[in-house]
């Protein structure tokens, strides 16, 4: 299994350096505008790769360099930062996936490659990939909201006095400040949460819930704030996520990938069953009310981000 990750940054280190310790992948392949820079990342992954998994790392400077691979990382562009949304990073991101994505389609086969797009605004990247790689929407995968939902499990957890593995817990939509907490699918255990919370006798109100949904939203914000960027948790989701597909899991992941067609076409995450065709079904989850409207205005962001790309 070859993979190739073009950007190498903050972000792709991280994914190389999660990706290289599943033991999944033969063969990972570095790219960066920044020749330099991916060429020493090279280097020190594959010093740290002699004490794991045998894996062979390089860099390349070509993209020439990526030809067969069967799964294809987005990581390249701008980051946040401080104080900066996700959605201030559109048009300057929307050049370089502009930049990178027919490239990339000139060097693989289109007929088996699935690309992971990590680049923010996440979902929009997603529409547009899809757009540029003309691929099948379900191989187009964006890792969407399964870092937000994992946050919302780590915080659960420390509510609950549960572990994180025993929490099912979704967030969903845009992977931005709209995302939205499906609190009417949480299941803890098997049963739904109002019924865990009253057999451990565990009080959680609707004020602690939405400090919850508010720790979600800023996370990131947080994590900028304190050491620059963010990278171990993207790294460890994608790492998962590529799991996921080679080993054909079919588990159910919230990533974003493109639906509906014309106006109505957009990317946002969802619970959706990913295996080694990339996402194979999406599941509708339980909505509430407010849920569903606001999911729909999620939904209405992203498109209109989309449409408003310079
Ligand atoms: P970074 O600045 O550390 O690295 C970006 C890298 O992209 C640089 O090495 C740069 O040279 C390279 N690059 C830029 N344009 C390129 C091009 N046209 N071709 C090839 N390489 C190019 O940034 P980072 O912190 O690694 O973040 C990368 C992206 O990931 C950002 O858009 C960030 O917002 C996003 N991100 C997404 C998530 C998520 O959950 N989806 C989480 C964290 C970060």
């Amino acid at each position: 299994m070859k993979i190739s990750i073009i950007g190498i940054g903050s972000v792709g280190s991280a994914v190389a350096t999660a990706v290289k310790n599943t033991g999944v992948v033969h063969e990972i392949v570095l790219f960066d505008r920044d020749g330099i820079r991916a060429r020493a990342a090279a280097e020190d992954l594959g010093h740290a790769a002699s004490f794991g998994f045998d894996v062979k790392i390089s860099a390349v400077t070509s993209y020439r360099g990526i030809r067969g691979s069967d799964i294809v990382i987005i990581s390249a562009g701008a980051n946040q930062k401080p104080g900066e949304t996700r959605l201030d990073l559109l048009n300057k991101n929307a050049a370089v996936i502009s930049d990178i994505i027919p490239k990339v389609m000139n060097n693989v086969d289109a007929k088996k490659v699935k690309i992971i797009v990590v680049t923010n605004p996440l979902d929009v990247m997603v529409m547009l990939t899809q757009k540029l790689s003309k691929l099948p929407a379900g191989r187009v995968i964006g890792t969407g909201t399964m870092l937000d939902s994992a946050r919302l499990r780590t915080i659960l957890s420390r509510h609950l006095s549960v572990s994180t593995k025993s929490i099912c817990a979704h967030v969903i939509g845009e992977h931005g400040d709209s995302s939205v907490v499906n609190w009417s699918s949480v299941n803890v255990a098997g049963l739904q949460l109002d019924d865990f919370c009253r057999q451990m006798k565990i009080s959680l109100p609707a004020t602690t819930r939405n400090t919850i949904v508010h720790r979600v939203h800023n996370a990131a914000y947080e994590i900028i704030q304190g050491r620059g960027a963010t990278w171990d948790g993207i790294g460890a989701a994608v790492s998962d996520l590529l799991r996921c597909i080679i080993n054909d899991e079919k588990r159910v992941l919230t990533v974003s990938c493109v639906e509906g067609t014309d106006k109505n076409m957009v990317a946002v995450s969802l619970p959706r069953i990913v295996g080694k065709e990339g996402v194979v079904a999406t599941v509708k989850p339980k909505l509430s009310s407010e849920e569903s409207s606001a999911l729909r205005h999620s939904s209405k962001i992203v498109r209109k981000s989309y449409d408003g790309i310079n």
